[in-house]
């Protein structure tokens, strides 16, 4: 029983659907253990924002997209498997509440956004208002961010107020646009353009912070480097995506130079993570073995070594030799 409803629970996010029975009764449920596994996930939210904020902040001045960004993740209970649970388990009155202030951002800063403080207004609108599906709607927690970022876009700043009558007006800095998503499951990791969307279970989580952020910068290099697109373009055969997923990894160690990470972080990801799960016959065919990704990786240490050293920086915009051609087919 106890095991249904926190994966109910945290099975919120990324659009996953699942037609479950009706929400649990929560008599009878033990909302310590709700709480606790929700400030688990909320842990590994944290994790995830704060390195991703390092690298889409620290590597701005050379993406192609860059966005003003206060580095705030909201919270909607209507995301939840089960709001009744989660709203008794958190103590809400409302839906809405901060997630994460990713660590350095302007949310951070401010001191004003602790974790599950509960907001009833992004500039003139409360979100709690807006209409929702009754569980495990994600639509609305993507709006509420939408807004968050039209009114940096328009405004430069939004004010924020809380549940408590406090009130919060904060600056946004650029970074690069893409938004970071955990998922309450599964052991994936996956860029759509757009986002980069992380499974819980992913065993990069439980790596020191310099080698889980190289998961996420491999998978920030899709999106920078606009994969999805191009495979769109040209078709996701077995040797696109094989050199689509080099080029990832090539970008790794130029994006963690860049966010203050030793790039050799790279090397030792793919070692940590390959070595146990990118191997023998289950490898996918769409991959490198990670000893040759290692390699690759390794191959670019010595240009980024030499940039950081004589410019502060590595700036990949003007010296990463692309792999594959971005506006042409192959
Ligand atoms: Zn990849």
């Amino acid at each position: 029983m106890r095991g249904i409803v926190l994966a109910a629970l945290l099975a919120g996010w990324a659009g996953l659907a699942t037609p479950l029975a009706a929400e649990p009764d929560i008599g009878g449920v033990d909302l310590d253990a709700e709480r606790a596994a929700i400030a688990r996930f909320q842990d590994a939210d944290q994790r995830l924002q704060d390195v991703g904020w390092t690298i889409i902040r620290g590597n701005a001045e050379f993406c192609p997209r860059v966005i003003p960004s206060i580095g705030l993740q909201l919270q909607d209970l209507a995301s939840y498997g089960s709001p009744k649970i989660a709203r008794a388990a958190l103590g809400f009155e409302g839906d809405f509440a901060v997630e994460t202030a990713a660590r350095g951002s302007p949310a951070a800063l401010s001191g004003e956004f602790a974790r599950n403080r509960e907001i009833v207004a992004l500039e003139r609108f409360d979100p709690n208002e807006w209409p929702s599906g009754s569980r495990k709607d994600w639509r609305r927690l993507k709006r509420a961010h939408d807004h968050v970022d039209a009114m940096l876009a328009e405004h430069g700043g939004i004010t924020v107020r809380f549940a408590d009558g406090g009130e919060a007006r904060v600056t946004p800095v650029d970074v690069c646009a893409t938004r970071f998503e955990l998922m309450g499951g599964g052991r994936r990791a996956v860029a759509d353009g757009e986002r980069v969307v992380i499974g819980i279970e992913f065993p990069a989580f439980s790596y020191e912070e310099a080698v889980f952020a190289g998961v996420v910068a491999h998978e920030l290099a899709h999106n920078f480097l606009a994969h999805s697109e191009w495979l769109d373009r040209n078709k996701r055969k077995r040797r696109h995506v094989r050199r689509t997923e080099r080029e990832a990894d090539r970008l790794m160690p130029w994006l963690l130079a860049n966010a203050g990470y030793d790039p050799e972080a790279a090397i030792r990801f793919m070692e940590t993570w390959g070595r146990k799960h990118d191997g023998g016959l289950f490898r996918a065919r769409t991959h490198d073995g990670w000893d040759e990704r290692a390699e690759v990786i390794a191959a670019e240490i010595p240009l980024i070594r030499e940039l950081m050293a004589r410019e502060g920086k590595a700036d990949w915009s003007a010296h990463f030799k692309r792999g594959i051609d971005p506006d042409k087919e192959r």
